[in-house]
């Protein structure tokens, strides 16, 4: 009998499982991949997608459909729709389908959750939040408002916020005034590279501000400026403020039980196989899961265990132990031309990162999600 595996997220955890479960062309296994946005987005590159005419629409954004159609018809089905509610007793998700909003009950044999995380801000173009209409509206609008702005202000300096300024500074860095809001006293949340990135960022005449929270923002109705509070009553009015804080995981159609954190950060919580603790057939990778950390690396690991363990269990066997990348790297472009990074604890030049990542933003690995070479 055909067995049913939903996969909940069209990204780099959810589209890598298709790819997994569908090249092996099991006969009697059927793969729903439903996904918010229809297209395959590389955020990756958001970050100098914002900068007018250097990274093609289509090169970063790829419909699900094209990755897919290379298998049998009878093997898969995409659904763009929404996940809103999942019952793992009764071994059904309830979806809301974009095309005209009804609501369709899947039943499935094995259910991955790949939903990852969304921008805390929805019209911040960092993730693929929103529809992928939504998504590229929100991309062209930060483009074209951090063209015409002469003072722009990143809130967060996480690794987001530090590539968000280095792109701005690159490009614009004499003559726009970019600044860079950082809670702490160091930027990175003080990773060992954070005095490295914050050095690039100088050289690029971002001006980096510690100790600076964002408290609100709101517009000033005379000015027509964005006015960004800070914790200690500061306010800095600006052209255009650019929120990088944080990301918010995509797991409200959860039962609060399997759910691990509080208010709106709320992770998937998951066994040493991958497997959502106390259910025998609910899988989760990526962000939604975001140990060790959130990040692609991480991701693609996870999946290609959960696609692994989805086909033991489906041939009868015991699950193995997830593994994850030998090492972990954290690499931050810093502008076109540099960046920090490190493998593991040991610092890596400047030229090593900006050739692993800076030059290109890894756009490149992009076919290989539609291809599914990547799995
Ligand atoms: C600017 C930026 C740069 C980054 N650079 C790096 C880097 O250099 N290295 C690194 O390791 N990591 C990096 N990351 C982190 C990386 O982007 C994430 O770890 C990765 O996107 C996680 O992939 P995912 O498949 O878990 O989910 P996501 O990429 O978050 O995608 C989730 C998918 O699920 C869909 N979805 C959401 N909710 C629902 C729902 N209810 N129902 C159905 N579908 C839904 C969404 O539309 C989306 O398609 C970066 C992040 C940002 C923001």
């Amino acid at each position: 009998m055909t067995k049913t595996v939903v996969i909940l997220g069209g990204s780099f955890g959810g589209l890598h499982v298709a790819h997994a479960l569908l090249k092996k062309q099991h006969k009697d296994v059927k793969v729903i991949l439903v996904s918010k946005n229809s297209h395959f987005y590389w955020n990756l590159a958001s970050v100098r997608a914002i900068i007018p005419g250097l990274i093609k629409d289509e090169d970063i954004f790829k419909p699900l459909e094209s990755a897919l159609s290379r298998y049998p018809s009878t093997s898969y089905e995409l659904l763009i729709g929404t996940a809103t509610a999942a019952d793992f007793d009764a071994k059904t998700v309830d979806v809301t389908v974009s095309t005209d909003n009804s609501r369709r009950t899947l039943t499935y044999d094995h259910l991955v959750l790949a939903t990852g995380s969304r921008c805390p801000e929805p019209t911040s173009p960092w993730k693929a939040s929103g529809s992928y209409e939504e998504v590229l509206e929100h991309l062209h609008q930060t483009a074209k408002k951090a063209k015409a702005a002469k003072h722009i202000v990143v809130g967060g300096a996480g690794g987001t916020g530090v590539e968000v300024a280095g792109e701005l500074a690159y490009e614009w860095g004499k003559t726009k005034e970019i600044i860079l809001l950082s809670a702490d006293d160091k930027v990175l949340g003080g990773d060992v590279t954070a005095s490295a990135a914050a050095n690039e960022l100088k050289k690029l005449n971002v001006s980096i501000k510690y100790g600076a929270r964002v408290d609100s923002t709101s517009t000033n109705s005379e000015s027509g400026k964005t006015e960004v509070k800070l914790a200690n009553g500061e306010v800095i009015a600006t052209d255009l403020y650019l929120s990088t804080i944080g990301v918010v995981p995509n797991t409200e159609y959860v039962p609060a039980k399997y759910l691990a954190g509080k208010d709106n950060y709320r992770t998937v919580v998951v066994d040493e196989y991958l497997r959502v603790k106390e259910t025998k057939d609910v899988w989760a990778c990526g962000d939604v899961v975001s140990k060790p950390r959130a990040g692609f690396f991480i991701t693609q690991k996870q999946a290609v265990s959960v696609a692994k363990n989805i086909e033991a269990a489906l041939a009868g066997k015991e699950p193995a132990v997830a593994k994850g990348p030998p090492v972990d790297i954290f690499a931050c472009a810093v502008g076109r031309g540099r960046g920090a990074g490190r493998m593991g604890s040991v610092k890596l030049p400047s030229f090593a990162v900006w050739l692993a990542k800076g030059r290109t933003l890894a756009i490149q690995m992009v076919p290989g999600y539609i291809d599914g070479s990547v799995a």
